[in-house]
């Protein structure tokens, strides 16, 4: 329930015509008050930058900026006006309350926001579950004895191409709706504030190499960022350098494994000298080493960094990925023997559950994040208009 000056103040900014924030907002307002003030950080990240160039900030200014951060500890641990101070600032905490709360409001459709607060490991563990059994349940229609262990069957005599494909079309198109109109929405209210036009190359060249090096997480000095205490560490970087490309090998297995099937008429399973199985094994590989790396770094993170209540859903999404790699990598090392089928539905499983998820759970991350990238590449072309104001 909201208190009486929240909302005297609520009637006050309508009447305005103004956007009134939610606490987190104002949080963020508050502490990026004191640091435009004091500018110690300006040269750790995209935050401060973006940052100097305003004197209020108002309501898409947070959400852009909340996005642009991605919670290093920089600048916490350089602060002089953290906790036991009485300025309270704690950027990285009251930043990652609020991208939580973009992730919501942007969420396609709205009644799903909410499950960002939901999602989380027992979610994964549960889901991937219940997933793989109903894929069993899909094999013995097709199969009765494919449970038995008395047969050694083939990859497609346990579940057929047309079913795999009527199983994961679905969802595959759904994230990538509900995924894209979040963007779409989140872009458009911050477009105007980080100017109307759209981006030129360059801004799109100097983003997308920043988000492909993950340059931000160098701590702005390249020795990497803060993790547990105040030394630097690029073990952040590298793990999800890992996770990231890693990702992306086994996305670029299953499409160069579809142009083989619809293309070249060539079927799985594939050896391990093709192209789509050394994707394959590269990425399952590289996935379950970065995400393993990932839950360490998560689970001996700073309390003061990020906000501990997301733990559970960064955990959740970290689960997805190393139940997906293990059980890939596993379903190859086990070829074909009797383990393969329980194999497949649990490796199928996982998969469906990652992609069910992936819109409203820490994969979000990287989309807003990616958008706010692209927006800081085109403000800092533009002249401040701090300056065009004093003119
Ligand atoms: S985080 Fe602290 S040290 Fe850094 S700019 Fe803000 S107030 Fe200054
Ligand atoms: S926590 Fe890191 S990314 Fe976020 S504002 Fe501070 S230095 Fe920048």
């Amino acid at each position: 329930m909201k208190a009486l000056h929240e909302l005297v103040q609520e009637a006050k900014a309508t009447a305005l015509g103004q956007v009134v924030l939610s606490p987190n907002e104002a949080e963020v307002a508050r502490q990026l008050q004191i640091c435009n003030a004091c500018r110690y950080c300006e040269s750790f990240c995209a935050v401060f930058p973006a940052m100097t160039r305003r004197l209020s900030f108002e309501q898409n200014d947070i959400h852009y900026m909340a996005n642009l951060c991605h919670s290093c500890g920089a600048c916490l641990h350089a602060c002089q006006y953290a906790d036991p101070h009485d300025f309270q600032v704690n950027i990285p905490q009251s930043m990652a309350k609020v991208r939580l709360e973009t992730y919501q409001t942007y969420a396609w459709p709205k009644s799903m926001g909410k499950w960002y607060q939901h999602n989380g490991l027992w979610i994964a563990i549960c889901l991937t579950l219940s997933l793989a059994f109903f894929v069993a349940l899909i094999m013995m229609k097709q199969n009765s004895s494919v449970f038995d262990g008395t047969k050694v069957l083939g990859f497609y005599d346990i579940l057929g191409h047309n079913a795999m494909v009527n199983l994961f079309a679905p969802i595959f198109i759904f994230d990538v709706i509900a995924l894209g109109i979040g963007l779409f929405t989140f872009l458009s209210k911050i477009a105007p504030v980080t100017g109307e036009v759209g981006a030129s190359t360059q801004a799109t060249l100097e983003a997308t190499q920043n988000m492909l090096t993950l340059k931000y997480l160098d701590g702005g000095h390249g020795e990497g960022c803060n993790n547990e205490d105040d030394a630097f560490t690029l073990a952040k970087r590298r793990a999800h350098h890992l996770t990231f490309y890693g990702f992306m090998l086994c996305f670029a297995s299953t499409t160069v494994a579809t142009f083989y099937h619809y293309a070249l008429g060539l079927f799985a399973p594939y050896d391990l000298s093709t192209l789509p199985k050394l994707l394959g094994v590269l990425g399952g590989v590289s996935l379950l080493i970065g995400s393993i790396a990932l839950a360490k770094l998560n689970l001996s993170r700073h309390k003061d960094h990020g906000d501990a209540k997301q733990k559970p859903m960064d955990l959740g999404f970290i689960a997805l990925l190393i139940l997906t790699s293990s059980t890939g990598l596993l379903l190859w090392l086990a070829g074909k023997t009797v383990a393969m089928p329980l194999l497949l539905a649990l490796h199928l499983g996982s998969i469906m559950a990652l992609f069910l998820t992936l819109p409203y759970g820490k994969f979000a991350h990287g989309i807003y994040r990616g958008a706010a990238l692209v927006r800081f590449a085109v403000e800092k072309r533009q002249p401040s208009r701090l300056i065009l104001k004093e003119d």
